[in-house]
């Protein structure tokens, strides 16, 4: 039998992106855009775009402009020959790997304001960040130009952003949402994770730990509605029993549709359980699917 070997085609320049798809504007493209230090999470990804796609385009870039002043834009783990090395192995067909000024001219106008989700905590936290994902995601849809593109439910509350954009602005391209991808102990696989040092890494799966007890309220009540307050205090307080963590920056329960927040649960209504810590000097987030919030992950 003769194997079949794709190679992987680089491409730093958006004319050059341009030309790929020119190239193959017949086939169906899944995309996956990342900002690299590629992990399982990312590959997951990857591989479901393969088995529904003619050809799979991954993109890597550190986008600036969803960091806000005094984030970890500079130290974010950055490292595009070990990158390349892993889309080689799992038979990735195209890599947009730009530098920031082949994407941003330092004259640009415009940008997609996301206003509507102004409300979200990490919206408030983080004061550029939703408007910086909505640019890049709709800048590099532009560039790729891509049948499908391929989200992870860990950033949840991006996923309904960008399905939102693409509903209000028509753009052409489906969006699907893929499961967390998790280490054993339930820790959601981050690129941010190499932060952790070990003493560190062995309490994080606190967070995951905490929304479990969510969980586990909600599920034991599943015949009436809980209250949310109720379930926030069970999850902070499972969080806050390990002395690691130093705060946490919200529990918020939000409803799938619009990440408004729920004053309470049904399995019925559905419900996305999400939150931010810090563990020593590290930011970690996580959420968890309630009821009926589980039709995301389509
Ligand atoms: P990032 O490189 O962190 O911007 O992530 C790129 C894409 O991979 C985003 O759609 C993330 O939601 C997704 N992703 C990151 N971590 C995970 C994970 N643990 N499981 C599933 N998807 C993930």
């Amino acid at each position: 039998m003769k194997l079949q070997r794709r190679l992987l085609h680089v491409a730093r320049i958006i004319e050059d992106m341009r030309g790929y798809h020119h190239l193959n504007r017949d086939k169906r493209i899944g995309y996956v855009p990342t900002m690299g230090a590629l992990h399982n999470g990312h590959l997951t990804l990857m591989q479901q775009a393969k088995r529904e796609n003619d050809l799979v385009v991954a993109s890597v870039f550190v986008n600036p402009t969803q960091f806000s002043a005094g984030e970890d834009f500079d130290r974010y783990p950055r490292d595009l020959d070990s990158d390349i090395k892993m889309l080689k192995s799992i038979g990735v067909d195209c890599v947009f790997a730009p530098e920031t000024d082949e994407i941003y001219s330092k004259d640009r106008l415009c940008h997609v304001e996301a206003s509507a989700f102004s409300h979200i905590y990490e919206g408030q936290l983080r004061p550029e960040f939703f408007r910086g994902v909505a640019t890049i995601v709709c800048k590099l849809f532009n560039i790729v130009q891509p049948t499908t593109a391929y989200f992870g439910q860990k950033d949840v509350s991006q996923c309904i952003l960008i399905r939102k954009m693409v509903d209000d602005l028509n753009m052409p391209v489906k969006i699907k949402v893929i499961e967390t991808i998790r280490d054993a102990d339930g820790l959601a696989l981050s690129s941010r994770n190499a932060y952790l040092t070990p003493e560190e890494r062995k309490v994080s799966n606190i967070l995951y730990l905490g929304l479990q007890e969510g969980r586990k309220h909600i599920e034991a009540n599943f015949q009436h509605a809980v209250s949310s307050k109720e379930v926030i205090k069970l999850i902070s307080d499972k969080i806050m029993s390990e002395p690691f963590v130093k705060r946490i920056e919200y529990v918020s329960i939000a409803s799938h549709i619009n990440m408004a927040e729920l004053s309470d649960i049904s399995l019925k209504t559905g419900a996305v359980i999400s939150s931010a810590i810090r563990l020593g000097n590290v930011r970690l987030i996580d959420n968890i699917l309630i009821g009926k919030a589980n039709d995301l992950l389509q």
